[in-house]
């Protein structure tokens, strides 16, 4: 994916949020405003399908952030907002489930396989990076987007210009207990310089405090960081991985995963996927991204 500009955008993007914070309004930063996605009526499943069980019990239990700007932010009401929320929501709709029968848990980067191997949760729309060590646990549909890891530091920052430039400044670098970014980060910092928290929204303070000198994670979330840091951070804008996001689901539920494909592919084409983006982190990049290929239900 591209994100030329970002830096220009998220400067643009904390003037907004600091007059939304005039305003009172910065609980609802990412809050989408979108039209709810349409919501199939008299859909049948096959009986004993993972489908025809969430359409007759209505309910449909999501695992996703709650601390993530733009992709699952937890709003006023207590519920989520963001793509990755509307993205639950897509699935939601076409299982027969209205926004109502959606129930969330925050599923930091750490518990994602867990909550769904012990039926916590039905799916986990949560910045997920599809690989296969995490396939040994669990199934996904998708990808519905591709990230790409990258690095936050404090606006003033003229030292890390990439993760290669992080050993020379004897960079302390924060990320999160779980999360792809914090192995791959392993080879460009020594092991004493990485320092790990359940969730990105702590990594922010410690950036702010002056605790860590970087954050490392995907570049959309940590454009939402951005804006949310009101001009205290920017976007090294260099990103160095490919993350593509999946919708993790119970291992080998190949039936589910493929309805789940369907239903992404649907939404490209009936504009919920287009109009999901457009309110939440379209809100701050705004070109529509490509559905990328699917992987192979498994
Ligand atoms: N996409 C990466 C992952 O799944 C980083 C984001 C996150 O921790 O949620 O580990």
């Amino acid at each position: 994916m591209r994100l030329s500009h970002l830096t220009k955008i998220a400067a643009a993007a904390a003037v907004l949020v600091l007059t939304a914070t005039a305003c009172g309004e910065q609980a609802q930063l990412g809050d989408s405003g979108a039209e709810a996605p349409p919501v199939a009526e008299d859909v049948t499943f096959e009986a004993g399908t993972t489908m025809a069980e969430l359409n007759e019990a209505g309910t449909l239990r999501v695992g996703t952030k709650f601390d993530q700007p733009l992709f699952g932010l937890r709003g006023l009401d207590g519920n989520p907002v963001g793509f990755d929320v509307e993205i639950a929501k897509i699935v939601a709709g076409a299982l027969g489930i209205p926004e109502d029968g959606i129930t969330y848990t925050e599923t930091p980067s750490r518990i994602r396989e867990d909550v769904i191997a012990n039926d916590q949760v039905d799916i986990v729309v949560a910045t997920y990076t599809i690989n296969d060590a995490r396939r040994e646990r669990v199934s996904f549909a998708g990808p519905y987007y591709q990230a790409g890891q990258d690095l936050m530091v404090a606006a003033d920052n003229t030292t890390i210009t990439g993760p290669e430039s992080l050993r020379a400044a004897n960079a302390r670098v924060c990320s999160v207990t779980g999360s792809t970014p914090a192995t791959n980060i392993e080879q460009y910092v020594d092991p004493a310089n990485i320092v790990l928290f359940d969730v990105y929204s702590n990594c922010a303070d410690a950036l702010r405090n002056g605790q860590v000198d970087a954050v490392t994670t995907d570049n959309v979330i940590l454009l939402g960081l951005v804006e949310a840091g009101q001009g205290a951070f920017k976007l090294v804008d260099a990103p160095f991985t490919e993350e593509p996001y999946g919708i993790g689901i119970p291992k080998g539920d190949v039936a589910f995963c493929e309805f789940i494909n369907e239903t992404l592919a649907a939404s490209v084409e009936d504009g919920t996927y287009a109009a999901a983006w457009e309110s939440t982190a379209g809100t701050v990049q705004p070109e529509v991204p490509a559905l990328p290929e699917f992987q192979p239900c498994s």
